[in-house]
């Protein structure tokens, strides 16, 4: 049995550590916060509940897999999960909406085309299968195996970009695939909202972005009743009845070396433990930062994730209940000095102190530089609560109040104001995270900045591989 140190209680480090504990190791996590779950937590005031993290999961199956692999017993059984659907509602610039059906090629083409003329749907439908071929080249690579010893031919763009015409530049971007290929504004829009929602700037993103409308309108979106926060609990839980202990308010402070080997941690209290592997879940560049492991940039740095954007939450206590003919998620499409937000609108009589009230919550992805002031963003919040009233009916009438969250929150509960993406491939290997073996042998990184990145699923397969290499040793391919 060896003793294993996780760092942090964030989703991808209690997915590590209880199939490590369950795999026969002593596992003890390191928390700097009084609570578990990272990013994924839960805002509460006068009866109303709201996520603060992400509201919808994607790939349930790294967590069915995590539940089974960790006592034989369906994830359904802990958590009530149901598919969102619509999957989302659209409202673009120039009011027109569409509603599209969750996990329904056939269902999004026809939607499309009645709502932005026939053909549209089609096109649509065009760019998917185009999408899937990227999603097919790297979705081993990517998601569920070791991030590869040579990550270069990661670097390079999979996704087959339509030929572009005489004398322009190659397809590059994602914003170039919706203009290229896509050729209808709205539609382009709904491209470059999928991007926005994992943190990526369609501008700047690569085509290969194409994968993510792809697995969501695949796999589907799904809700975790009483929130995603829910999901949180029942990793922990699971963590407890497998016996990982949890050290709460004390964050680690150094990783210790000896002979070239990480061999314990040092507590910001001065306590030493020893341990034969440590587990970093905490933000990798943060653990440079703050000189957690030894090294700064171009000093034995591992290359991360370059994401440079963050959320900012606006949690509204509304007074009235939510209308019969409500969706759970609706994206208001950008128009002028108003971003693209998302407004959740969960039905969880959980969230809510009575029939008669209800909790909705508005996301927008903005890039953390330049930093704003307490003005700023009340005036940015002031747009996103704007926006959201395209979504729901006499939203100014309704509020009671409301509570803005920004990316100095997101620091103060994950360690970094950046919110990694999931790994994408071309880009020149800007957007492959650090790998989960990290330059110094015994140490590890999981968790949303490295392999296989940010978001949930993503960050519980990181889980799976990391506690494959700490089990299986050096050869560990990933799991079929
Ligand atoms: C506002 C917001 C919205 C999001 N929306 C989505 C979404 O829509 N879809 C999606 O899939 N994902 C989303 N994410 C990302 C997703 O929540 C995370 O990628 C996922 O939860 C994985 O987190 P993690 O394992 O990297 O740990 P994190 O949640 O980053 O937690 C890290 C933990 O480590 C602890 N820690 C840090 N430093 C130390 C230290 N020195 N010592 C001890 N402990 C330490 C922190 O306190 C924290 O508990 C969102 C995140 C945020 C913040």
């Amino acid at each position: 049995m060896a003793r294993i140190v996780v760092i942090g209680a964030g989703l991808g480090a209690m997915a590590t550590a209880a199939r490590l504990a369950v795999a026969g190791h002593g596992v003890t996590v390191y928390e700097r916060g009084s609570t578990y779950g990272g990013a994924v937590g839960r805002f509460e005031r006068d009866g109303f509940a709201f996520d603060t993290g992400p509201g919808l999961l994607h790939l349930p199956a790294v967590y069915r897999d995590l539940f089974v692999k960790t006592g034989k017993e369906p994830l359904e059984e802990r958590v009530a999960l149901t598919q969102v659907d619509p999957a989302a509602r659209h409202v673009f610039a120039d009011g027109t909406r569409v509603d599209l059906p969750n996990a329904s090629r056939a269902g999004t083409v026809a939607a499309l085309d009645t709502a932005l003329g026939a053909g549209a749907g089609e096109r649509w439908g065009d760019f998917l299968v185009r999408a899937r071929e990227a999603w097919d080249r790297t979705r081993r690579p990517l998601l569920e195996e070791p991030r590869p010893a040579d990550p270069a031919p990661l670097a390079r763009e999979p996704y087959p970009a339509l030929k572009p015409g005489l004398l322009r530049r190659p397809t590059t971007t994602l914003a170039q695939v919706g203009a290229r290929e896509l050729r209808e504004p709205r539609l382009a829009a709904l491209l470059d909202a999928y991007a926005w929602s994992y943190g990526f700037d369609p501008a700047t993103a690569p085509a290969s972005a194409a994968v993510l409308p792809y697995m969501e309108q695949t796999f589907g979106s799904w809700y975790v009743g009483g929130g995603l926060r829910a999901l949180a609990d029942a990793v922990y839980e699971r963590c407890r009845e497998r016996r990982v202990a949890f050290v709460f308010d004390t964050p680690v402070e150094a990783v210790l070396e000896k002979d070239g080997r990480a061999v314990g941690i040092r507590t910001a209290g001065g306590d030493i433990v020893e341990a034969d592997h440590v587990v970093s879940g905490a933000p990798v560049p943060a653990l440079y930062r703050d000189r957690v492991v030894e090294g700064g940039a171009g000093d034995g740095l591992p290359g991360h994730q370059a994401i440079g954007t963050s959320r900012v939450t606006a949690c509204l206590a509304l007074r009235g209940p939510r209308e019969s003919e409500a969706v759970h998620r609706t994206v208001v499409h950008a128009e002028g000095e108003r971003p693209t937000v998302t407004v959740l609108r969960p039905d969880d009589p959980a969230l809510r102190p009575d029939a008669d009230h209800e909790s909705v919550t508005v996301t927008a992805t903005v890039p953390t530089a330049p930093e704003r002031d307490a003005a700023g963003w009340e005036a940015f919040a002031e747009r996103m609560v704007e926006a959201a009233g395209r979504a729901v009916p006499g939203l100014r009438g309704r509020l009671l109040w409301q509570h803005v969250r920004t990316p100095e929150d997101v620091r103060r509960e994950t360690g970094a104001a950046e919110v990694p993406g999931p790994a994408l491939a071309g880009a020149g290997g800007r957007l492959l995270p650090a790998d989960n073996r990290s330059p110094l042998p015994g140490l590890w990184f999981a968790g949303g900045w490295s392999h296989p990145g940010g978001g949930l699923a993503h960050a519980g397969m990181s889980g799976a591989l990391v506690a494959g290499f700490i089990v299986e040793g050096a050869d560990f391919r990933g799991s079929r």
